[in-house]
């Protein structure tokens, strides 16, 4: 679909229900499309099946409507999506700018032990090019994932490395992909599609002009925009959110066992959440809470700002 306008999304994967901090993601760019007289969707990303928990797909849905959060359209399950990920892979095979890799993650680390890079945090992060074509390719072994050759696409599109982006809230952002990352998977070994190339598709899919997200997503923009250059895709405008930092200061995650959240009072959960991000908490109800909100959102971060509206 395509649309003039601001469009939004929230993206969860169903790994588990919401919890506190999920919540101000979903608030922000439910706030953030209504303050902008714009479309907010709802996509759930479950491409990562093992991770998925049945029944936490419908649980999201309710604790959102439980919250005033409906979607103006249908939502998308990005299970549904694979036709159109295997084309963009196609198209990147083709332009020569994706490739098979056949390394573990000890291969890695032997490659790094080989230039006599131990440091532990960049062997287990950033790919060394062991599989790069122009390093003799697979040789004969089998393609476990595929990779984005982040050199070439940066060479062909005249990226500037590292790669600068703006940041709505955070400010200026940058990154050198090819250095910092790697070439990232695209498909992972065991088949799966990675988030990467995933939201990166989708997003221009359903024509997002607008990602709101919580901060730790943040790290991900500058490889989500090699690869929207690499495709021929716009790049949408980020804001990354404040995160909610459990009792033992780390942030919550349904990883390290967030609760899920409890909707049984709305208006409370949506004042913890308003609070996270800056927004005064409301003793009326939820819909009078959100049009509060929606208006101080809007003198915030929807006001005409050159840099804010800059593509
Ligand atoms: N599905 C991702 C998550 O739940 C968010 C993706 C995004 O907003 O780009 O962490």
């Amino acid at each position: 679909p395509t649309s003039m306008g601001y469009r939004g999304r929230f993206a969860p994967s169903p790994t588990g229900p919401l919890h506190a901090g999920s919540l101000v993601a979903a608030l922000a760019s439910w706030l953030d499309a209504r303050a902008h007289g714009g479309r907010w969707l709802v996509r759930l990303e479950d491409v990562d099946a093992p991770r998925c928990i049945p029944g936490a797909d419908a649980l999201i849905l309710q604790q959102l409507a439980a919250c005033g959060l409906h979607p103006d359209e249908p939502v998308v399950w990005q299970s549904d999506r694979a036709a159109a990920y295997a084309q963009a892979l196609e198209g990147l095979i083709e332009a020569g700018w994706a490739y098979p890799c056949v390394c573990t993650r000890k291969d890695i680390d032997r490659a790094w032990a080989a230039r006599g890079v131990t440091h532990a945090r960049h062997a287990e992060r950033v790919y060394p090019g062991t599989c790069r074509p122009e390093h003799g390719g697979l040789q004969g072994r089998p393609a476990r994932a595929w990779r984005l050759h982040v050199g070439r696409v940066q060479a062909a599109r005249h990226l500037p490395a590292p790669l600068p982006w703006i940041d709505r809230r955070l400010g200026p952002q940058r990154q050198a992909v090819e250095r910092e990352v790697g070439d990232f998977v695209l498909r992972r070994a065991d088949g799966l599609w990675a988030y990467q190339l995933a939201v990166v598709v989708d997003d221009a899919w359903q024509g997002i002009t607008h990602v709101v997200r919580g901060e730790d997503l943040a790290d991900n923009t500058a490889r989500q925009i090699v690869l929207q250059q690499a495709l021929g895709l716009p790049t949408p405008q980020y804001l990354h959110t404040p995160l909610v930092l459990g009792a033992n200061g780390e942030k919550l995650s349904k990883q390290n066992g967030a609760a899920a959240l409890d909707v049984s009072d709305p208006l409370r959960a949506l004042n913890q959440a308003a609070q996270v991000l800056g927004l005064p908490a409301q003793a009326t109800s939820p819909g009078q809470a959100l049009a509060t909100w929606v208006a101080l959102w809007r003198q915030r971060w929807a006001s005409a700002s050159p840099s804010a509206d800059r593509r």
